[in-house]
């Protein structure tokens, strides 16, 4: 397990967020873990949130109890990268900041049920 090293976030926070694709998320923790900056908590999905997912997301969220981790801190994010890389389910992207990242989270959720593609939305440049 990675530890938290505050050290390896260089960066000033507020340029990345970091975006969870609920489709994937088993709340697992790694991310709570290893953020330097408790960017993260496990929280249960809500009937929207569980409404958008896909149908294996449905699947895998029930086995899991509802639960996933949310990035409730998000503006705290110092662009380290160390939850990308410990996420077992690389559930985590960072993307710059600039937009509604909810929204967007929201939105791509929605649009991946739906089937659509995530590259028509051109909102946002991955970082990792
Ligand atoms: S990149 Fe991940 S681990 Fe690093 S500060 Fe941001 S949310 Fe926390």
């Amino acid at each position: 397990m990675l530890d938290r090293q505050k050290s390896s976030c260089a960066e000033e926070a507020g340029a990345l967020v970091p975006i969870i694709d609920r489709n994937r998320c088993e709340a697992k923790e790694d991310c709570v873990r290893v953020c330097p900056y408790d960017v993260f908590e496990i929280r249960i999905l809500g009937p929207a949130e569980r409404t958008a997912l896909s149908l294996g997301g449905r699947v895998k969220a029930f086995f899991h109890g509802y639960r996933q981790a949310f990035a409730v801190r998000a503006q705290q994010c110092h662009s380290c990268g160390l939850c990308v890389q410990a996420c077992p389910e690389h559930a985590i992207k960072l993307r710059s900041v600039g937009c509604d990242a909810e929204a967007h989270e929201a939105q791509g959720a929605t649009r991946r049920a739906r089937g659509a593609s995530l590259l028509s939305l051109g909102t946002y440049s991955d970082v990792f």
